[in-house]
């Protein structure tokens, strides 16, 4: 291990992760170990790739690369073209050390095919992979990686809780928690520190305003098909004073006053998100001009009534919240029964108060849910019938997809995998429906099926 002052990291995000606003790891992490000495780059050169292939009349073409390594004689030249775009950019800072940010599954033929390069061209430069995207979250089951490292294209690989584990490498050259499977949450909260994103270039993004805060992990709720819960053992947050003052730094740093709360849920913590909310709400109305507004958006839990206060959704409203609601299913005893704890009557005070006070939300919905009947199905229909009145004020969009089995979740455990595979087709000309009949009471829709 070279000392400290002749290391040199390179941390960079990898393809393809369909988002248009800064992915934040590669600043996490940068932050961190210049905090602990150690010279680095944060990169999201995946920005780089979603745009260079956006307007591509090949894109379709160059997605099945990435999402299933089908590699067609056309865009040989062009995969062949952004591998070795990705290896210039990462060896002109002369690294010792490239970490890669996985944060998909959807990332991982492209690290195959750099890191085969990479250490084709740099047998020396140690390389690194991390993130969510070595496998579903909660399968641990980590055979991409090991393949990895077997072939000797990485030399560590690393997962989950990561922090503590990353910089002690750097600091005292110590490989505890290194590949492995068996993460423990232990990272402390000295770690969660201001991110920096000093390296990377704004004006690739069109949402290049929001910069995300990590305000938590885990989640307080326990859904059956979601992998957060799987992966993170208890829920974590920073306290309402550190997110506020993590805004201003950012804001001071780089005068951008968009921020996206980059975690499962931001109103986990009741007792900080409302102190949090009201800081915003605060500055907004000190602020002299309008562009020293902070403006956020953040995942956020529908509570049964009163829960939510009509003092905290004013606050909302003058922090300039944008709030992305989980409703999944649209039939109250589904939704209780895979985990959320709101019912219909909940939800319909959720969307008369974010009217009342004029907060803009996306719902999200998991169209046909699999234990969904024919007659939830026409329930549900109607419920969008019934609903129109919230059109544009406060729902946005609504946000369809249709249900997945991620390993290592409730659902995966207990479901009858034969039989929700043979309804499979009705769930999807359900899904459709639904998706239109909300367009015909004129909803801005968006379905990811
Ligand atoms: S509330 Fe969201 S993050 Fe939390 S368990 Fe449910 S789906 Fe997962």
């Amino acid at each position: 291990m070279e000392t400290l002052s002749k290391i040199k990291v390179v941390i960079a995000t990898v393809p393809f992760v369909d988002e248009d606003t800064p992915l934040a790891t590669p600043a996490y992490l940068k932050s961190l170990l210049v905090k602990n000495d150690i010279d680095c780059v944060g990169l999201d050169l995946n920005i780089e790739i979603v745009n260079l292939i956006r307007n591509d009349p090949r894109k379709k073409d160059l997605l099945n690369f990435f999402y299933k390594q089908i590699i067609k004689e056309e865009i040989v030249t062009d995969i062949t073209q952004m591998l070795y775009h990705y290896v210039q950019r990462i060896m002109s800072y002369n690294p010792t050390h490239i970490a890669l940010s996985l944060f998909t599954i959807d990332s991982q033929v492209f690290t195959k095919w750099l890191t085969a390069l990479i250490k084709h061209l740099y047998p020396d430069v140690i390389v690194m992979i991390g993130g969510p995207g070595l496998e579903t979250l909660g399968a641990r089951n980590y055979n991409f990686p090991e393949r990895l490292k077997d072939l000797g294209y990485v030399d560590h690989y690393f997962v989950g809780d990561a922090n503590d584990n990353f910089i002690n490498y750097f600091t005292n050259g110590t490989t505890e928690g290194f590949d492995t499977v068996l993460v423990k949450q232990t990272s402390n909260a000295k770690h969660w520190i201001t991110p920096n994103y000093d390296d990377y270039n704004f004006l690739y993004y069109r949402n290049s305003s929001s910069l995300p805060v990590v305000d938590s992990r885990g989640c307080v709720q326990n859904c059956e098909f979601c992998d957060v819960v799987a992966f993170w053992d208890k829920f974590q947050n920073l306290t309402a004073d550190d997110v506020f003052e993590q805004m201003l730094e950012l804001s001071e740093r780089y005068n951008i006053y968009r921020l996206q709360f980059a975690s499962s849920i931001c109103n986990g913590n009741l007792v900080q998100f409302r102190k949090l909310v009201k800081l915003i709400a605060d500055h907004n109305d000190s602020v002299d001009f309008a562009d020293q507004e902070f403006f956020w958006h953040g995942s956020f839990i529908i509570r049964k009534k009163d829960r939510h206060s009509e003092e905290l959704w004013h606050n909302i409203k003058r922090s300039n919240g944008f709030l992305y609601c989980g409703v999944e299913s649209i039939i109250s005893e589904i939704r209780i029964k895979l985990g959320k704890n709101f019912n219909n009557e909940d939800l319909a005070s959720h969307l008369e108060l974010g009217q009342k006070y004029d907060v803009p939300m996306n719902l999200l919905v998991i169209a046909a849910y699999y234990s969904e009947s024919e007659e939830d199905h026409l329930y549900a229909l109607q419920w969008f019938e019934d609903n129109k009145h919230y059109v544009d004020n406060p729902i946005k969009q609504v946000q369809f997809t249709t249900l997945g089995i991620l390993e290592g979740t409730r659902l995966q455990k207990d479901i009858d995998i034969e039989k929700f595979n043979s309804e499979l087709p009705m769930r999807n000309a359900h899904a459709l429906k639904l998706k239109q009949k909300a367009e015909e009471c004129g909803f801005t829709v968006r379905a990811f099926y």
